[in-house]
Parts: structure tokens; C-alpha cells; sequence
């Protein structure tokens, strides 16, 4: 039985007449937390949110070749986008929570999605993201009065409680301090067993502490437009990588 859960092909996007990236291809195994690592502007947010079709919130975005979501493409016209983007959750570089109470972000996406024992499930994804503790006696309170830190938990929880298949990242650690970056990195590790984790980062020792795999994004410049350049198992990349660009790049010469 085949592992893999999305499989990329020759992805191109382009935002009105601007090339995003072009002839993009990657695989992404079920269970494993995959890596996307590259210079800034490449087109890492751009891949990631075609993912689950949020680019084409942009009016202004053309996208062609393909993406295989369990081998039905996302593309395809019979497929339902709330419950795609309900399968592929997403979690952004600034924390997203809601402007409501911090039990109402989690237990509001639940009943919109129709799911029952809102109370326990809102209670078990806090506790997943080891953030019941903290927060069980002010469930009320608003949201954006947490940390950062507690914020992406809370967002990483909204995300858990719809019992996504895969889970999106993009740079989740970027506006963090190191102490609640390490909790959201222990965190993302424990998540792996029970989900796919896609993970954009532009912070080299951190894809290569928690990533299995790793996807390397570069500027094409016959395309003049981003691609991956090349994608494997974390320690080849980091260790063994035969492509010049990779190597420059993991040695801190590039990007
Ligand atoms: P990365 O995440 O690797 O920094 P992005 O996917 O954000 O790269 O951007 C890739 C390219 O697409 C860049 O040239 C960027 O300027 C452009 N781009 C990104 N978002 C938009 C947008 N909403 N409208 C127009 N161009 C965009
Ligand atoms: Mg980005």
C-alpha cells in the first residue's frame, strides 16, 4: 500500500501575470513531518496554501498541473473545499486566533463543522497541545490575552479538534521566543503519530531537528521563478546532498 498522501505535480502558480513557481513536484508521506526549507520569496507560502486551494481565495491567482490529496486531485469539481481545508488544516506564521473567548475558537469551527461533544473535544485538543493546564480556569477569557506562544498552541489546537489528515505550517515558530518555540517543536514531533505534517521553515537547524523529510526551494532562473530543487530524507539533505546549490545552502553560504 502506498504511503503517500499528496502527491505534487508539475505545480505552477502564478499570481496576475508574475510566476510564483513553476514545475514543482513533491511527494509527501503519510505520518511524517516534511520539512520545506529556501530563501525568502521562492514560493514556499504559495505552495503551501495551494495545498488545500487557499491561494485561489486571491482572484488574481492562475494555477495549473496538479495535486493529489489520497489520489483524488484537490482540483477535482466534486470536491467539497470546506471539507478539503477541514482534511488539510492550516496554521500561519502570526498566531490567527478569533477575537472571542479562548473554549469559543476551538468549540465554534466544531459546530460548524456539525461535530457533538463539543466540551470534550474542545477539553481534548487544549489537552493535546499541553494547553489545558494553563488555560482551564479562564476558558472564557479572550483569546488574544494569551501569549504568543499559547496563541499558536491555541490555533494549532482549532486545527487538531476537526481531525485533519494533514496539518500545514507555515514558519509556526517565526514570531516565537526560543522558549515557546522548543514547546511548539516538541509538539509538532509528538503530533507526527498521529498526522501528516507539512512544514515551512526558514530556520535550517530546525527542519533538521523535527523533519523527516525535507524539500529544498530555489530560484529557477530560466523559469525566473522558484521550484523545489530537491527533496529526501532529512539527514541526506543536510548530510549527503550531491547538488552544489543544496550544499551552499546548508552550509549557510546561500540564501
Ligand atoms: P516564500 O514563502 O518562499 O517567502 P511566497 O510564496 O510568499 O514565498 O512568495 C513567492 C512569490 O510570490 C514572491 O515573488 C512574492 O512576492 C509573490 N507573492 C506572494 N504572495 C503574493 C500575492 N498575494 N500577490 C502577489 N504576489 C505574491
Ligand atoms: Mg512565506
Amino acid at each position: 500500500m502506498s504511503n503517500i498522501i499528496l502527491e505534487i505535480k508539475n505545480l505552477q502558480l502564478s499570481y496576475g501575470t508574475e510566476c510564483a513557481f513553476s514545475n514543482t513536484n513533491l511527494s509527501i508521506e503519510k505520518n511524517k513531518i516534511t520539512s520545506i526549507i529556501g530563501p525568502s520569496g521562492c514560493g514556499k507560502s504559495s505552495l503551501l496554501q495551494s495545498i488545500n486551494r487557499m491561494t485561489e481565495l486571491n482572484h488574481e491567482v492562475s494555477i495549473s498541473g496538479d495535486i493529489f490529496f489520497n489520489k483524488q486531485s484537490v482540483f477535482d469539481t466534486r470536491i467539497d473545499l470546506r471539507k478539503l481545508r477541514k482534511k488539510i488544516g492550516i496554521v500561519f506564521q502570526e498566531p490567527t486566533p478569533l477575537p472571542l473567548s479562548i473554549a469559543t475558537n476551538i468549540e465554534l469551527p466544531l459546530k460548524e463543522h456539525g461535530f457533538d461533544n463539543i466540551k470534550e473535544r474542545m477539553e481534548s485538543a487544549l489537552k493535546a497541545v499541553g494547553l489545558w493546564n494553563e488555560v482551564k480556569n479562564k476558558l472564557k477569557s479572550p483569546a488574544g490575552k494569551l501569549s504568543g506562544g499559547q496563541k499558536q498552541r491555541l490555533c494549532i489546537a482549532r486545527t487538531i479538534a476537526l481531525e485533519p489528515e494533514v496539518i500545514l505550517m507555515d514558519e509556526p515558530c517565526s514570531s516565537l521566543d526560543p522558549k515557546s518555540t522548543e514547546i511548539i517543536e516538541e509538539l509538532i514531533t509528538e503530533l507526527r503519530n498521529d498526522y501528516t505534517i507539512v512544514i515551512v521553515t526558514h530556520n535550517l537547524s530546525q527542519a533538521k531537528r523535527i523533519s523527516d523529510k525535507t524539500a529544498v526551494f530555489w530560484f529557477d532562473d530560466r523559469a525566473c521563478s522558484g521550484s523545489i530543487i530537491e527533496s529526501s530524507d532529512t539527514d541526506y539533505i543536510f548530510n549527503h546532498s550531491q547538488n552544489e546549490i543544496v550544499k551552499d545552502y546548508i552550509s549557510g553560504l546561500k540564501g
